[in-house]
């Protein structure tokens, strides 16, 4: 008989993973809590997967033999409490599809910068001309790709979330950016659980493989020392003398160094010249050459929502970072602006602590504007730095009061340190509404 499995959450990487497993003769059944998408559900009719929306049906759920599980849906949720009692394995689908793919696995994790990092890289191999598919968070699932098209390499974004149903996948190449307070409630609050679900990235990786990692991370550093790690260890640095001049950063190899000079970089800021040194690295180790290299950093336009230029009106630059949904992608944000700025922040507040901001504001801030259902937080932190501040609730407000609090030859960035939930229904809708509200102007 066939093995039965129960995909938990019908969204992009749940509706692929069906298509993988009917694919390798499994039998599917997708339960998802919530309303599927019209598009997932046709699929699932087309290839004749069984599904249900609105809730699970425990007896159908538990007599499964294997359950792929959406990164979205805790460990703590009643029905996967009910599986692992029942001692049925639960994977993530980037696991699943991994047993099915010969392919080299370029993997990247970390706090913040998950998304460039792996759109930099997928776009230095595409224009390399490789036959190269990304997968994670960004566009079709790996278990849809592994299905469909072959590969020589994918470049897959891993969330910790991904990685903490990870168990045999092994990465050729592992990425770890950095490691800094996020998500906490999904690890009980315990850094040390945060950091293990990190460091998955070099499970099962042999001394044939590598690992990537951001050695002045303080946190990544101490962990590497005290870990044993089998992968050769690749770490890049802005830190050491020789590595970094003005206009050209020395990336050291194992086998050599690489030089990656800043007039090939669109991407702004210190953060996105560690992305590009990690991903340089990675495409060097995978034997593209300095000019392949170079073409596929000097094309790549950046990533919308990050630091994304918008336009300039009256001599006020504009400048969409609403993925910043944490005070440390402000902080290198606020870093990358060169010139007096006004600062759009506020939203859900997450256990925000803004210590981490608050030189860099006081440097470099002409004006703030917070943007949120409950601004009380901001304004009494923030209140007496001497800098002009408008309280607003809505996108259209906090442009109009950034706009007025501008003087020519500035930036206005919005960089909200929050979630978007309180207002918008994502940071990509914060984003689109943002832009809209400037274009108007
Ligand atoms: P992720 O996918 O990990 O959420 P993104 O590439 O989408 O990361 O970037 C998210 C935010 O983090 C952006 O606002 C960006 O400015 C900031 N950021 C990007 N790279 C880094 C980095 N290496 N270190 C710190 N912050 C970063």
């Amino acid at each position: 008989m066939n093995k039965k499995v129960v995909i938990l959450g019908a969204g992009e990487s749940g509706t692929g993973a069906a298509l993988l497993a009917k694919t390798k003769g499994y039998h599917v059944f997708v339960s998802d809590s919530a309303q599927i998408k019209e598009k997932f559900k046709t699929e699932l009719d087309k290839i004749q997967v069984e599904w249900e929306e609105g809730s699970h049906t425990w007896d159908k759920v538990l007599s499964a033999d294997l359950i792929i599980k959406s990164p979205g849906i805790p460990d703590t949720a009643p029905i996967i409490e009910a599986s692992i009692t029942k001692a049925i394995p639960v994977i993530s689908e980037i696991e699943f599809a991994g047993r099915f793919s010969d392919a080299k696995m370029i993997c990247i994790t970390g706090s913040n910068g998950k998304t460039t990092t792996t759109s930099l890289l997928y776009h230095i191999f595409k224009q390399a001309g490789k036959n190269v598919g990304v997968a994670g968070n960004i566009g079709a699932s790996l278990a849809r790709q592994v299905a469909t098209v072959e590969h020589d390499y994918y470049i897959v974004e891993l969330s910790s979330f991904q990685l903490d149903n990870m168990y045999d996948f092994k990465a050729d190449i592992a990425i770890l950016l950095n490691i800094t307070p996020d998500h906490l409630d999904r690890y009980e609050y315990k850094m040390g659980n945060y950091i293990d679900a990190k460091f998955r990235i070099i499970q099962n990786q042999t001394p044939k493989d590598h690992f990537i990692y951001w050695v002045d991370d303080a946190i990544i550093s101490k962990q590497v020392e005290q870990r044993e790690i089998i992968a050769q260890c690749n770490p890049f640095s802005l830190e050491y003398p020789s590595y970094t001049t003005a206009d050209q950063t020395n990336i050291k190899v194992d086998n050599g160094s690489f030089i990656v000079k800043r007039e090939h970089l669109k991407l702004l800021g210190t953060h996105n010249l560690l992305n590009a040194m990690a991903a340089t690295t990675a495409a060097q180790l995978s034997g593209l050459t300095v000019e392949q290299i170079e073409q596929g950093m000097e094309s790549f336009e950046g990533v919308e929502h990050r630091l994304e230029y918008v336009t300039t009106i009256d001599q006020i630059t504009y400048i969409n970072d609403s993925k910043a949904t944490n005070v440390d992608s402000c902080y290198y944000a606020l870093q990358a602006m060169h010139k007096p700025t006004v600062l759009i922040l506020g939203g859900k507040d997450k256990g925000n602590n803004y210590d981490e901001i608050s030189q860099l504001v006081k440097d470099k801030c002409v004006g703030l504007v917070f943007m949120g259902i409950d601004n009380s937080k901001l304004q009494s932190y923030f209140k007496d730095f001497g800098i002009p501040i408008s309280d607003t609730c809505s996108i259209e407000d906090a442009v109009k009061a950034a706009k007025a609090l501008a003087p020519k030859d500035s930036i206005v960035l919005l960089s909200p340190c929050c979630a978007s939930f309180d207002l918008f229904s994502s940071y990509e809708n914060r984003g689109e509404l943002f832009k809209q509200t400037i274009n108007k102007l």
